[in-house]
C-alpha cells in the first residue's frame, strides 16, 4: 500500500482573504460541507482573532462539520491562540495552526521594536522563544498543533532547522514550510524539504507540510516536488484562489498524484468525483470564475476540437485523454428537470448535488425553479445550482426587488424604474444611464442612497443555448469594505439588478464590522 498524503484545504482562509470579499458563515458552512464531501483531511476555517465574523464562522464549522479536522489560524501571540482554542471548543477534531516569520527579511522587517532585541541575533533568539511558547500554549487546547515557519523559502537554513526542531520538541505534530512569496523553483523547494528530513532532530515525529504560492506559476510543481522529497501534507485551495497569483490548486495536485501514481507512489483520500462540483461552488460563492482552459476543472479541460484528436479519441479514448471527465465528476448524467417535476423530484436532485434544504428554503427554490422551467423548458444541474446559490442569503435582506422596468433600444436613452422593499416601506426610483444595466443601477442607488462604487461586473451564461440562465457577479466597495453580490435569472437585466441588491444587502450587514481585519500572509 502506498503512503498517504494528507490534503489541507485553506480556501476559506487564504482563499477568502484574497478574494477581497467576506463570506457569511452560512456560505462558509456550505463550502465546508462540500469540502467534507470531497473528503479533504483538514479544513482551515479562518483566523478567529481577526474579526467576530471569522470567530463565529470557525465556531460554526467546528460544531457542524463532521469528518475532516477543523483548523484555525493564529500568529504566535497568546491572544490569537486563545481565540482559536475558544472558537474550536465545540469541535471534535480541532487543529490550531500557529507560527512566525523565519527568514531574516521577515524577522528584521516585522519585529523592529527593541523589545524583540536590538541585533538580528537577539531578535532570532526572541522569535525562536515565541515560536516554542506558541506551540506549548496551543497544545493546552488540542494535541493537534501545526506550526508554520513563515517565508521558510528564504530563511537561513541552520536557523530554520533549529526552529523546526524546537517546535517539534515543544509538541507540534505538523510543520508547515510555506513558500510565502512564491519565490522558489521545484528542484530548490524539493531540496529544502529533503534538507529538513536530513537535518532536523525529531523530524520523523512530525508531518512535513507544503504551502506554496503561484507568483511564478510554480505552486503546484513546487508542492509536488515537496511530496517527492517526503512532505506528507499539501496545502492549497480549490481553483487555486489565494493571495496575489493564488495558492497551489488542490484539484491539480490531487489529480497529478492520482493520474501519475506510477511516478509519485503516494495517494490521497480525496474523492476526485467531487472536484468539479466543489470547484463550481467555490467559484460561485466567491465570485471568482474558473477560466475555460483551467487544468482539471475548466469547462474545456476534457473537450477535443481538432479533427485528428477527435478521430483518435473516438477510436480509443486513451489516445488523447489521460483522465476521464467522470473521474472529476464532470460527466455525470445530467438529469433534465422540467416544469412537470414536483417538489419531491427537485429535493431529490438537490440532495444528490449536495444540498439539504429545509422546508422553507425548498419552497423558495421550487418557486424559482418553476419560473425558470417555464422560460427555458429544460433545467440542468448548473441551473439548479445557480438557483440554490441565489437563495442562500447570508444575511436578512434590507432591500428586496419588487418591480423593474427598463426602456432601451438602439435609438433610445436607456431608462429604468425600480421599486424596492426597504424594510417595512417601499421606495421607487427612476434614472437614465449609458445602458440598461447602468440605468437600473442608478435607479437602485437613488432608492437606497448608497455611496458604494461598482468595481467589477461579470456576466456568465450558466448553461448553453439562447435561453440559458445568466449569472451576474458584481464587486462593490464602500468605505474600504468590499463585497461580492450575485444574481441569476433568465433575464440578464434582472440578474444584474439582483446581484447589485445582493451586494448592497451584504454591505449593510457589515456596516458594524471593522473596515479591514488584520491578515496573516503565509
Ligand atoms: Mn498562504
Amino acid at each position: 500500500m502506498s503512503e498517504k498524503v494528507a490534503v489541507f484545504d485553506t480556501t476559506l482562509r487564504d482563499g477568502e482573504q484574497a478574494a477581497g470579499t467576506r463570506l457569511g458563515s452560512r456560505e462558509k458552512i456550505v463550502i465546508a460541507r462540500q469540502l467534507a464531501q470531497l473528503n479533504v483531511d483538514v479544513i482551515e476555517a479562518g483566523y478567529p482573532n481577526s474579526s467576530p465574523e471569522d470567530f463565529e464562522a470557525v465556531e460554526r464549522i467546528g460544531r457542524e462539520i463532521e469528518g475532516p479536522a477543523i483548523c484555525a489560524l493564529s500568529r504566535a501571540v497568546p491572544a490569537d491562540i486563545e481565540a482559536c482554542g475558544k472558537a474550536l471548543a465545540g469541535c471534535k477534531r480541532p487543529r490550531i495552526h500557529t507560527g512566525i516569520g523565519a527568514s531574516d527579511i521577515h524577522i528584521a522587517g516585522k519585529f523592529q521594536d527593541e523589545r524583540y532585541g536590538r541585533t538580528l541575533e537577539e531578535k532570532r533568539r526572541k522569535i525562536l522563544e515565541m515560536a516554542v511558547d506558541a506551540v506549548k500554549l496551543a497544545r493546552q487546547f488540542t494535541d493537534d498543533v501545526e506550526f508554520y515557519a513563515e517565508d521558510a523559502g528564504r530563511a537561513e537554513r541552520a536557523y530554520l532547522f533549529e526552529m523546526i526542531g524546537a517546535v517539534i520538541a515543544a509538541g507540534a505534530r505538523v510543520v508547515n514550510i510555506p513558500d510565502t512569496t512564491g519565490y522558489t523553483v521545484p528542484e530548490q523547494y524539493g531540496a529544502l524539504i529533503r534538507s529538513l528530513r536530513e537535518n532536523v532532530p525529531g523530524i520523523d515525529r512530525a508531518t512535513i507540510s507544503v504551502h506554496c504560492h503561484d507568483d511564478l506559476g510554480m505552486a503546484v510543481a513546487n508542492s509536488l516536488a515537496g511530496v517527492l522529497n517526503g512532505a506528507r501534507q499539501v496545502e492549497g485551495t480549490i481553483n487555486g484562489i489565494g493571495e496575489r497569483a493564488g495558492n497551489a490548486a488542490l484539484e491539480e495536485i490531487v489529480m497529478a498524484l492520482r493520474t501519475r501514481a506510477d511516478y509519485f507512489g503516494v495517494h490521497t483520500g480525496v474523492d476526485s468525483r467531487e472536484l468539479h462540483r466543489t470547484s463550481r461552488l467555490v467559484a460561485d460563492l466567491l465570485g471568482f470564475q474558473v477560466p475555460r482552459n483551467k487544468a482539471v476543472v475548466g469547462a474545456n479541460a476534457f473537450s477535443h476540437s481538432s479533427g485528428i484528436h477527435v478521430d483518435g479519441f473516438l477510436k480509443q479514448r486513451e489516445t488523447y485523454e489521460i483522465m476521464r471527465p467522470e473521474d472529476v465528476g464532470m460527466a455525470e448524467s445530467k438529469v433534465v428537470l422540467t416544469a412537470r417535476t414536483g417538489r419531491h423530484g427537485l429535493a431529490d436532485r438537490l440532495a444528490r448535488l449536495g444540498y439539504a434544504l429545509d422546508e422553507k428554503e425548498l419552497e423558495q427554490a421550487y418557486r424559482r425553479f418553476l419560473a425558470v422551467a417555464d422560460k427555458k423548458q429544460e433545467v440542468f444541474d448548473e441551473d439548479l445550482l445557480a438557483i440554490v446559490h441565489d437563495e442562500i442569503h447570508p444575511v436578512p435582506p434590507v432591500y428586496e426587488l419588487r418591480y423593474l422596468h427598463i426602456y432601451s433600444g438602439t435609438s433610445a436613452i436607456p431608462t429604468a424604474t425600480v421599486r424596492l422593499q426597504v424594510k417595512d416601506a417601499t421606495g421607487e426610483g427612476a434614472a437614465i444611464g449609458d445602458g440598461p444595466v447602468d440605468a437600473v443601477y442608478r435607479a437602485i442607488a437613488q432608492v437606497t442612497g448608497t455611496a458604494a462604487r461598482l468595481e467589477r461586473y461579470e456576466i456568465r451564461a450558466v448553461t448553453s443555448g439562447a435561453e440559458a440562465m445568466g449569472e451576474v457577479t458584481v464587486q462593490i466597495v464602500e468605505g474600504g469594505r468590499k463585497v461580492v453580490g450575485r444574481g441569476a435569472s433568465t433575464d440578464v437585466i434582472e440578474a444584474s439588478a439582483k446581484a447589485y441588491i445582493d451586494g448592497l444587502n451584504r454591505l449593510a450587514s457589515l456596516a458594524s464590522a471593522a473596515a479591514s481585519p488584520p491578515t496573516v500572509e503565509l
